[in-house]
Order: structure tokens, then sequence, then C-alpha cells
């Protein structure tokens, strides 16, 4: 039996070897501090625990859903999209999607528009999926670097030519999974500028659109005149209402981007759950008291993780969004030397900044999601084994 040559070509796994370690230390009794996983570790609101329990003994939610997303799902995030941005042109029958969690969408969107010698333009350091899908879909990943001297936003005058011709699709993720970077409205309108320029659909992967803090609202780029001509927008459920585990999202934007998602997404797939549609539809109905009590949790995490990297002394500074810190590895370390120095001496796993692409060589990403307590051990460990920044 032979492997399909497309999955020859895909990197390996970004944890692969640093799991490996960890399993083997776990299994010497080593009590790991795992900082590297961006999975929220606390239960899903309760309020759509509850319209989760009702719908799921509702036997009109037990059949084949639609495959766009049931209509009262698609009307909710249009009218989510207009509470939350002011973006009111969404027609929630032919600008909207169900996606089963942004990845889904993600992928299925460079099956519709990438073919064999296609450029997409993609982050780096960014998402993984961005790349292996791109190669899924036989296509040319052409990185754009995400410099913290440029605050992690691309450098489009860097895109040659040539490239930006032959390319299809423009992915960004602002706020910024990993390096914590915000997207700012200037900037979204200059990429919707080069993409109509060049006929790029310009792709917004918003999945911490509402993981932000001090009072920031991180913007939609169908907030900019003219975006609804180029660029559609993903936005999941998972990470900002702890939902990882339920696979729901949308997409929203220019009709011919999400026709093209919905024409991949009814030959490959069957829907999302209606049950968990009704759920989701709960969870976009959160009241912002209670969305601001779920963020306040990192808030105060990524103080005391910033805090104590600070009294170590890096010279950090809280990110204003997403559920990470992207952190400096100290002068004389690689990456992966660092990372692996952390989990060896000390116990903590987190995550190597060059596992996201070759410009986050450099740093490493340490996830929100444990507690203030065991972030605070962390710091004690690294104090006790001597690590600091310089
Ligand atoms: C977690 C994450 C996703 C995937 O979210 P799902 O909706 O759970 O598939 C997409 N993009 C980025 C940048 C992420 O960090």
């Amino acid at each position: 039996m032979h492997f399909a040559k497309r999955l020859e070509k895909i990197p390996p796994y970004l944890f692969a070897e640093i799991n490996r370690k960890r399993e083997k230390l776990v299994a010497e009794g080593v009590d790991i501090i795992n900082m590297a996983i961006g999975d929220p570790d606390k239960p899903t609101p309760a309020h759509i625990l509850q319209v989760m329990h009702k719908a799921i003994d509702d036997a009109t939610t037990h059949n084949y859903p639609p495959y766009e997303g049931m209509q009262e799902f698609r009307q909710a995030a249009a009218k989510w999209m207009e509470r939350r941005f002011g973006v009111t042109w969404l027609n929630p029958d032919t600008e909207v999607v169900a996606s089963i969690g942004s990845k889904e969408a993600i992928h299925n969107t460079f099956l519709a528009f990438v073919e064999a010698g296609d450029y997409t333009l993609i982050p780096d350091p960014g998402y993984p999926v961005y790349r292996t899908s791109t190669i899924f879909a036989d296509g040319e990943p052409f990185t754009m670097p995400l410099k913290a001297e440029n605050q992690f936003l691309p450098d489009l005058s860097l895109v040659p030519e040539e490239v930006a011709r032959k390319a299809k699709l423009l992915w960004i993720n602002y706020p910024n999974n990993p390096t914590g970077g915000v997207g700012t409205l200037e900037f979204f309108a200059e990429l919707v500028d080069f993409c109509k320029h060049y006929n790029i659909l310009l792709c917004h992967d918003n999945a911490y659109s509402e993981m932000a803090y001090d009072g920031y609202k991180p913007p939609s780029v169908l907030q900019v005149p003219g975006a609804k001509d180029i660029a559609i927008e993903f936005h999941s459920l998972s990470k900002s209402y702890n939902m990882t585990g339920w696979r729901v999202g949308f997409v929203v934007g220019n009709a011919l981007g999400i026709q093209g998602l919905r024409q991949v997404k009814t030959n490959v797939d069957s829907g999302v759950f209606k049950a968990i549609q009704k759920a989701a539809i709960a969870a976009y109905n959160t009241s912002d008291a209670e969305l601001q009590t779920l963020m306040s949790v990192y808030q105060n995490r990524r103080d005391t993780i910033v805090k104590g990297l600070q009294s170590l002394g890096w010279p950090i500074q809280p990110p204003k969004a997403t559920l990470y810190v992207w952190v400096p590895v100290p002068n004389g370390y690689t990456s992966a030397e660092f990372v692996n120095l952390l989990l060896d001496k000390c116990g903590i796993m987190v995550a190597p900044g060059s596992g996201y692409g070759a410009s986050g060589e450099g740093f490493f990403r340490i996830a929100l999601t444990i507690s203030e307590e065991r972030m605070l051990a962390a710091i004690g460990r690294m104090k006790d084994a001597g690590i600091h920044y310089f």
C-alpha cells in the first residue's frame, strides 16, 4: 500500500517530537506544566448547554441539516456581524455559510479556488493549515513574514509582481495566532486594495475576534468599504466560548467566495448537527457581560505570566488579544533548543515559534490555558533553574 504523494509533501506535525519527549517524562513521573496547546480549559457556558440539552430531545434536529446551515443560524450569524461590527449588508441566503469549525472551511476554501501552480499568500508564522491545505490543492505557498518591527503585519511590497498575479488567495488572521498581533482598519483597507488590484480572494481568519483585553475590540475586514467585492471572513465559536469540541462556525462575505466554498462543502460534508446550530445561536446571543467574564479569566492569566516573565528579564508587553503570549528566546538558543531546555530542566511545555514557519524562529508561544497558580509555579521553576532572558 502506498500513501498518495500529497501526504508525503505535508511537513511533520509541529508537536510530534516534543510530544514524544513529554510522554517519556510523564512516564518518569514528572509533573508537566503544559502551556503549549491552544485549547480552552474551561467548560462551555451554561446558557449554551441548556439550549443544547433541549435541542437534542427535539426529534426535528435529528435528520440531515441543510448543507449551508439552517436559515435561523445564518440569520443569527448575519445579525451578530451587524451587532458586533456594524456590517449591515450580509444576505443570509448568499453571503453566509455554516462551517464545521473554521479548520474545515479554511481547507475547503483552498479546494474551491486553488489549482496546480497557483500561489497562495500566507502569513509566516501562521496557523499551519494555510500551508498544508495549499499543498493538498497542489498550489504553491508564498509566505509573508510577520515581523515584530512591523507590528506583525505583512509587508505587501515584498510580494513579487509575478507572484501576486498568480495568487488566488491571501490569508490573514488578526488577532493573530501565534504572535498576538492585531489588525487595523487602515491595514485591512490596504489589503482590500491590493487584492482587488490582483483579483485575489482576501480570506480573514477571525477566530480570535472576541478574545481581546483592556476594552480593545478587534475589527472585521468586512467593515472596509468595498470588502464585499473581494473578501470573506471566517468566524468560529471554538476559542471564545470554550467550544473547540463542538465544531461550529460560519463564513461570511463576498457571494462568489461563499458560493465556491458551498459547492465544495455540498460534495464533501453534510453540514452541522442542527442541535449544535441551535446552541450556536444561543452563543451568538451571549450578553456582553457574560463574554467579559469569560475573557477576564484570560486577561488575568495574561497579566500573571507577563509579569512573571518580566521579573526574569523578558522585555515583553501584554498582548491586546488572543489566547497567546509570543515571547523571544534568550540569545544563544534556537526556538527548538530553548523549548527543549524548558521541558528538560523545568517540566514546562511551550510551543516553538519555528513550528509556525521560518519567521517564527527566535520565539516561543505560551497558551493562556492553565490556571494562574500553575503559571506562577512555572515561573518559580524557571527562577530555580536559573533561566532568564539576558
Ligand atoms: C484554533 C484556530 C482555528 C480553528 O478553529 P476551529 O473553528 O476550531 O476549527 C482557525 N484558525 C486559527 C488561527 C486558530 O488558532
